[in-house]
């Protein structure tokens, strides 16, 4: 699962175009989105994801979930964080 408090999902079957889209790319002002090539055919747009490569810097903003078009990204806060992060929010 990795470090961090926020445990980032996103739907790939909601998430189709990225090299198009990238609003989360660009929005989340920790920078935990990137978006990258899955294998060597970079030239072809549909070998390309966004993943939550940083999700350890996830700071529970949501902007991410209220910006994605698709409704494709999900959030849950990791249990022993639900305190802090819920009362700060
Ligand atoms: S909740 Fe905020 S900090 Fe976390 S991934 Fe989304 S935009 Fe980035
Ligand atoms: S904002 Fe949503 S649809 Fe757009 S690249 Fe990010 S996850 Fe995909």
């Amino acid at each position: 699962m990795g470090k961090g408090k926020v445990k980032i999902k996103i739907d790939y079957t909601k998430c189709t175009q990225p090299t198009e889209c990238r609003k989360c790319v660009n929005l989340c002002p920790e920078g935990v989105f990137m978006l990258f090539f899955t294998d060597k055919d970079f030239r072809n747009p549909t070998h390309y994801i966004v993943d939550a490569v940083l999700a350890q810097l996830c700071n529970y903003c949501k902007k991410c979930i209220e910006i994605c078009p698709e409704n494709a990204i999900s959030l849950k806060v990791k249990k022993k964080y639900e305190k802090e992060l819920y009362i700060s929010r």
